[in-house]
């Protein structure tokens, strides 16, 4: 049995797929510390997991859509900077056996090289490396144009970079690492299929999959008829303009009946009266309502894609920012869905993405193919193992070193 501390950010999209792996590890016997925000609290202890609360900072989540890479990354840098005192000192207590952090947790990564513990990340989106970053033009070059805009920041970047250096006498780091803090392990929440490059990462990379469970406890009640389901995910969902042409689109079909998740930013009075054929909730058990699905018009977010893909539903693609646009890109170049920028979200070619979606068996098909390669990867369990073999061998090579003449 080990000890497993797991370091996470207050995201359901990076929560969510690692809920599975925590219940499976517990299962088994392992015991795991899971360090978050206190609104994941329920979520995590539900798993079997040991709920620790976060001290030091406040926020971590960038709170406005898109914004440039530098502003995300000098954030990461500065909860960096603010956390690595409370889990030096709380991992040197605790001494957990294994690490698992999640990749955009920087200071994850460097309060295990700090400890010297054995360190696997969890990737909740694409693993990125060079070949990727070229295979997406447009997100590469809205990067470029962004590191040129934000140069000012950049220079602030620099300074706590040198400030991580000197307190800590790590490697000065630089911005990209923010965004890739790569492990010994890496457990990767998707498939080599869905996964751009996936034969370009060396075998520290472990493409395991999605195992689902539902989070919600709530039920929906839901008509017969054809589903259209509809979220910008929980994160930059208040786009209140593109929930009114959803209802303008699809409200008073008989043939469709609507579910919205608008998010706790909206109020379905915001949205007047709502026709027959529409439920909105700030929240809806998504795993339910996919299985019910004929089409899904996401943000593009991981979670949501992939749980599309696990219930065969096709995808129409409104990106709101992050990783996003990549994710739309890839369901599209695989033939699962249809993209539409945000600002082309009128009424008509909203309508014209769902008719196609709903008329072209083609979209679901491969939703369907990207599901069950999601599904034969081995999910929990798999990712299970791996973190039990690498446990393994990380006693071996620390057994090796105390035993070895000095
Ligand atoms: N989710 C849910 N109910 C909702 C909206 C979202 O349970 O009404 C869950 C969804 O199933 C997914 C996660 O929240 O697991 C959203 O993650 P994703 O990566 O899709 O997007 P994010 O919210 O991180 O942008």
């Amino acid at each position: 049995m080990a000890h497993i501390a797991l370091i996470n950010l207050p995201s359901h999209g990076h929560t969510n797929p690692t809920l599975p792996l925590v219940a499976e590890l517990v299962r088994r016997g392992h015991r795991v510390t899971y360090y978050s925000f206190p609104e994941f609290q329920a979520k995590v202890e539900q798993a079997g997991a040991e709920f620790r609360s976060y001290a030091g900072v406040s926020a971590i989540n960038p709170s406005q859509p898109d914004p440039s890479l530098v502003v995300v990354g000098e954030q990461l840098l500065r909860a960096t900077l603010d956390l690595l005192p409370f889990f030096q000192a709380e991992l040197a207590r605790v001494r957990p056996d294994l690490l698992l952090y999640d990749s955009l947790c920087a200071w994850g990564r460097y309060v295990g090289q700090l400890l010297a513990l054995p360190a696997a990340c969890s990737m909740t989106t694409f693993a990125v490396n060079l070949p990727v970053m070229l295979h997406f033009p447009r997100q590469a070059l809205h990067m470029l144009r962004s590191l040129a805009q934000d140069w000012p920041q950049s220079r602030r970047f620099g300074t706590l970079a040198r400030q991580l250096q000197r307190t800590y006498g790590l490697p000065r780091p630089q911005l990209p690492d923010m965004f890739q803090n790569a492990g010994d392990l890496n457990l990767v929440f998707t498939s080599a299929q869905f996964q751009p490059f996936a034969s370009a990462f060396d075998g520290s990379y472990r493409f395991i999959g999605t195992s689902l469970e539902p989070a919600h406890t709530q039920q929906l009640a839901l008509p017969d008829t054809r589903i259209l389901y509809i979220s910008l995910g929980t994160l930059f969902n208040a786009d209140l303009g593109f929930y009114r042409r959803c209802l303008q689109a699809f409200g008073g079909r008989d043939d469709l009946h609507v579910v919205m998740s608008v998010g706790h930013n909206i109020a379905s009075a915001d949205l007047g009266q709502l026709p027959a054929n529409v439920t909105v909730r700030s929240s809806v058990p998504q795993l339910e309502v996919l299985q019910r699905a004929a089409a899904f018009i996401s943000h593009g977010g991981m979670n949501s894609v992939q749980e599309a893909f696990s219930f065969g539903v096709p995808l129409a693609l409104v990106p709101q920012g992050g990783d996003q646009g990549v994710v739309a890109q890839r369901v599209v170049d695989l033939g699962a869905g249809v993209q539409l920028a945000p600002s082309r979200t009128s009424v008509p070619a909203l309508q014209a993405a769902v008719e196609t979606l709903l008329t072209d068996q083609r979209y679901r098909a491969a939703s369907a193919a990207l599901g069950d390669s999601l599904r034969h990867c081995g999910g929990a369990a798999r990712g299970a193992d791996e973190l039990e073999q690498f446990y393994r061998r990380s006693q071996i090579s620390r057994t090796a070193v105390e035993s070895s003449p000095h």
